[in-house]
């Protein structure tokens, strides 16, 4: 436990998701006395749950009871602006995310990724390396369970790999990886940060801030010039390991590529890990994520061939490139999780054959310029859905063959199974978030599969 002991404390967790209830219950069990306060109202039985351990409830709006604690924490939902934060940073009570919040309660090592795109795939990807090394293994965070509920059962040899988003990272105080990994730094979630790339990007670099010495390591994108200059100036200041991966340049340091084979500098020497074609995951993105995976499990001393053996069975993670099936010599594949025009870029980029792309939905300020050159070789047939189908159309329209527009993923995908040649790939990476149609992105791939088994 890194913190003050919070027994008898009063604490107030916002929001009733599942971090903020995770939070509250291991509070609770710590001794403090929690209010959890929400804004909507709760189904009885869930109520009845959560005041079945002590914790006070107030739900369907926040009072000023919330006010009166000794620390409140933030579930990631809770923008850091709304009103109840900002009163009580006024008042001076200090404010904690969720993972803040457990990681004072997390024995053993802890590995933090982030970036804008990649987190869960990466994470996934340690995950299994671990395990399948034989290391007691956590995967948690914004990937599904939050922290705060495995907080309890980590101990000292614990491999505990989290995902963490910038909205986690707004409220850390103590939180100190052992090994943090930033993937890359690109515009989303720009709508939470009052449109500041700036803002979004400082959140991100927070995932090393309390990171010092020699035993603590930054994994980075060497190829990211933005968090580059950063992580070379932690080095310079803190003497923390920075470990670089590229795909660009042949690094002293770190990971990159030579002849198509992915090559790790590191204390062990120069190690050949793997040749890229051999990787689980397909396309250069994911040539990235491994290689991330690969640095963080060296460090962590995991053997070689265990390491190999696990990039090259991995299963990859449901909705990212995600193949559904193949019907009629047109493969058809599930990319829902691809919310930014950044994921859609590197979608393209991992077919050489031709593709039918559908795209659309909630528009988050999308910049539709980056891809313009890749669609003319690459894209046949566009098929543009949901509440930004107009934008898709005008901004991509003109780079591709044939368009169509439709209103719905149904519309889109029985419209992309018309217009598919044998050999093509169906390709759904909308670059857009869902809620315009669905409950999430899970729920708008599954939908996609669903029709697409039922061809
Ligand atoms: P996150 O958890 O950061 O949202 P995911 O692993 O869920 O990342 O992948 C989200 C989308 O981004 C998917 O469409 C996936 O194919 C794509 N993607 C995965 N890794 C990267 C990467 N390193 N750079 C860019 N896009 C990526």
């Amino acid at each position: 436990m890194k913190h003050v002991p919070v027994s008898g404390t009063m604490v107030t967790v916002l929001g009733a998701a599942k971090s903020g209830s995770a939070v509250a219950r291991l509070l609770s069990a710590h001794g403090a006395r929690v209010l959890l306060s929400e804004v909507r109202v709760l189904p009885p039985e869930r109520q009845a749950a959560l005041l079945a351990m002590g914790i006070a409830l107030e739900t369907g709006g926040h009072t000023h009871r919330a006010l009166q604690a000794d620390f409140m924490v933030l579930s990631p939902g809770v923008p850091a602006d709304s009103p109840l934060p900002r009163a009580a940073a006024a008042q001076g009570i200090p404010c904690y995310s969720e993972l803040e919040v457990a990681s004072w309660f997390c024995q053993g090592t802890m590995v933090a990724i982030t970036g804008s795109n990649g987190k869960t795939t990466t994470t996934t990807l340690i995950g299994h390396i671990f395990a399948q090394a034989g290391c007691k293994t956590v995967v948690a965070g914004n990937i599904g369970t939050p922290l705060s509920a495995y907080a309890d059962s980590t101990g000292p040899d614990t491999m505990i790999v989290v995902e963490v988003s910038s909205f986690q990272l707004d409220h850390i105080d103590t939180l100190r990886p052992r090994v943090s990994v930033l993937l890359n730094i690109t515009p989303d979630h720009l709508d939470r940060y009052g449109g500041d790339f700036g803002r979004y990007a400082q959140s991100k670099l927070r995932i090393y801030m309390n990171q010092t010495g020699s035993d603590d390591v930054l994994v980075y994108n060497y190829d990211d010039t933005f968090i580059r200059g950063h992580a070379v100036r932690l080095t310079d200041t803190r003497g923390v390991r920075t470990i670089p991966f590229s795909c660009c340049e042949a690094l002293s340091e770190g990971a990159s590529l030579s002849d198509g084979t992915v090559l790790l500098r590191s204390g062990h020497g120069t190690e050949s890990i793997i040749p890229t074609d051999e990787l689980a995951l397909r396309g250069p993105h994911n040539v990235q994520n491994s290689m991330a995976a690969a640095i963080v499990a060296r460090v962590m001393e995991v053997e070689l061939n265990s390491l190999r053996q696990s990039l090259s069975a991995f299963e990859g993670v449901a909705h990212r490139l995600e193949v559904v099936r193949e019907v009629d010599g047109v493969r058809y594949v599930n990319d829902s999780k691809a919310t930014n025009v950044n994921a859609v870029w590197y979608a393209l980029q991992s077919f050489s054959a031709p593709l039918v792309l559908l795209a659309g939905g909630r528009d988050k300020g999308n910049d539709y310029e980056v891809l313009k050159p890749l669609l003319p070789d690459r894209v046949h047939t566009l098929i543009a859905f949901g509440e930004s189908a107009d934008s898709v159309v005008q901004e991509l329209g003109p780079h591709t063959g044939a368009v169509f527009k439709v209103d719905t993923l149904e519309e889109a995908t029985m419209q992309a199974r018309s217009c598919a040649f044998p050999g093509d790939v169906v390709l759904l990476s909308p670059g857009c978030a869902s809620f315009d149609l669905f409950e999430n992105y899970e729920h708008r791939g599954d939908t996609f599969k669903a029709l697409v088994n039922s061809f």
